[in-house]
C-alpha cells in the first residue's frame, strides 16, 4: 500500500519562537491520533529547521524538512544551502520545484534535474512539485506541461532512486488562491501522472509512488480530495500555519 502524507509548507513565514510554537501545537493535536504508516511533515524556513526539530515537545512523527537547496556540493554561492548541510541538520526530506521557486527564482526543468540528482546523491528524499498554470489549463495543454516537467527532471532516475521521490501535483492556479481543483480534476491528473510513470517505467513503480495534491487544501475540502484513489495526501500552504486546521487536514488523510 502507498504511503499517505500530509506535508505543510510554511514558506517564508514564522520566526524561531513561532516555529517552535507551531510544531508543538501540531504535536499536541496529534497526541491521540493513530497514524499507522501515514506520514506528517512540516517545512519551516531553513533557519528555523533545527529549532523546530529540537523542540522537546515535538511529536517525533512530525518530520521536519527543508523547502529548498542548491544544486552544487558547495562553493561561492552566497546565501545558499547545500544538501550535505541539510543532512548535517538531520533533515531527511527536501521540497524541490515549488511553483514559487520556478516563478520567482527562475528554476527550470533542467536546473531541477540537477537539484534532484544532488539531493538523491546525498540520500535526501525529495518532494517534487510541478503543475500547470491557468493559461496552460485553459489552452488544454496541462497534461503536456505536467508530462514535460516530470520527464525532464525525473525520468532519467533509476527504479531504486524512485523510492526516494514523493510527487506533489500543484496546479499553479490553485496555490494560495482559494481556487481548489475539484476532486475529479485532481483524480484525473493524478491518474494521468501514474499512467505516464507506468509507461516510462513499470506499473509496480507507478503504483508505489505517493502523489500528493497541493492547492488551497483546507479542512472543509481535504476529505473529498484525499478520498480519490490516486490522491495520496496533500502539500498544504496557508492552512498548515494553523495547528487546528492542519491537524484537521491530517485527520482527513
Ligand atoms: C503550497 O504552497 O504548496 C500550497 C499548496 O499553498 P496553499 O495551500 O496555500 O494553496
Amino acid at each position: 500500500m502507498r504511503t499517505k502524507i500530509v506535508a505543510g509548507n510554511w514558506k517564508m513565514n514564522l520566526n524561531r519562537e513561532e516555529s517552535i510554537e507551531l510544531v508543538n501545537a501540531i504535536s499536541a493535536e496529534l497526541k491521540h491520533l493513530e497514524l499507522g504508516n501515514n506520514r506528517v511533515m512540516v517545512f519551516p524556513p531553513s533557519i528555523n529547521i533545527e529549532a523546530a526539530q529540537n523542540s522537546k515537545s515535538r511529536d517525533a512523527r512530525v518530520e521536519v524538512g527543508a523547502q529548498n537547496m542548491h544544486q552544487a556540493n558547495g562553493g561561492a554561492f552566497t546565501g545558499e544551502i547545500s544538501a550535505s548541510m541539510l543532512i548535517g541538520a538531520n533533515v531527511k526530506t527536501v521540497i524541490l520545484g515549488h511553483s514559487e521557486r520556478r516563478e520567482y527564482f527562475n528554476e527550470t526543468d533542467s536546473l531541477l534535474k540537477e537539484k534532484v540528482d544532488q539531493a538523491l546523491e546525498n540520500n535526501l528524499e525529495v518532494v517534487f512539485c510541478f503543475g500547470e498554470k491557468l493559461e496552460e489549463r485553459n489552452a488544454k495543454s496541462h497534461f503536456d506541461v505536467v508530462e514535460r516537467q516530470l520527464k525532464k527532471a525525473l525520468f532519467h532516475l533509476t527504479e531504486a532512486q524512485w523510492a526516494n521521490i514523493i510527487l506533489a501535483y500543484e496546479p499553479v492556479w490553485a496555490i494560495g488562491t482559494g481556487m481548489t481543483a475539484t476532486p475529479e480534476q485532481a483524480q484525473e491528473m493524478h491518474a494521468f501522472i501514474r499512467n505516464t510513470i507506468g509507461s516510462a517505467f513499470n506499473d509496480k513503480l507507478a503504483g508505489a509512488v505517493s502523489i500528493l495534491y497541493g492547492g488551497s487544501v483546507k479542512p472543509n475540502n481535504a476529505e473529498e480530495i484525499f478520498g480519490k484513489p490516486d490522491v495520496d495526501g496533500g502539500l498544504i500552504g496557508g492552512a498548515s500555519l494553523n495547528a487546528s486546521d492542519f491537524s484537521a487536514i491530517i485527520k482527513a488523510m
